[in-house]
């Protein structure tokens, strides 16, 4: 059963405190990978969630979502697209400079990735503030892209999300700890 799966998947992933910095919780999902069945579990409750809704891209936010997006476009049938770190997509991009808790980063998409009107799932490891998940959104409705769901494996409810957010339905996160 499903809740079986949940306990299985959350307590596979290690919590680091300090982890980059004091006072940071890092939310390690390595030794989830280290579990073929809490990983298995953790890509079959995302394949049954977004199986029959016609998505045709799965956008991974790098790094983490290039480890979950991949599984999970293959087997509903859609192209997977990694919404990256400036200067590393070799092609024509575009851009969108976001805000985190310190400073600022910048997120690129190859233009041409994503047609306009693509019913598209959005996919990282952790939602925190949800910054970089607004930046990816962004980027992909401005190549018209109709942005069906965000989906985390892990959710840190300490934090308060963004007005934004409100509006749309994050459907697939989970709270670990
Ligand atoms: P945010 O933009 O604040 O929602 O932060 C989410 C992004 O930062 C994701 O790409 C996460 O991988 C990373 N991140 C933020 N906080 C943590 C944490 N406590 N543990 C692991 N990753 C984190």
């Amino acid at each position: 059963v499903e809740d079986d799966r949940i306990s299985r998947i959350s307590s596979s992933i290690r919590v680091i405190p300090d982890f980059p910095k004091p006072g940071i919780m890092f939310h390690d999902i390595t030794t989830m990978l280290l579990n073929p069945v809490a990983f298995k579990d953790t890509i079959d409750l995302f394949i049954e969630r977004y199986k029959d809704k016609n998505i045709s891209v799965v956008a991974g936010v790098e790094a983490r979502g290039f480890i979950f997006g991949p599984p999970i476009a293959l087997a509903i049938g859609a192209k997977f697209v990694p919404m990256r770190k400036p200067s590393k997509l070799p092609g024509a991009v575009i851009s969108e400079e976001y805000s985190l808790e310190y400073g600022s980063d910048i997120m690129e998409m190859h233009v041409g990735a994503v047609e306009a009107g693509e019913r598209t799932l959005v996919i990282d490891d952790l939602i925190a503030t949800g910054g970089t998940l607004e930046a990816a959104i962004k980027l992909l409705e401005r190549v018209g892209a109709n942005i069906v769901e965000c989906a985390c494996v892990i959710e840190l409810r300490n934090l308060k999300l963004r007005k934004c957010y409100k509006e749309l339905d994050y459907g697939h996160k989970r709270k670990v700890n």
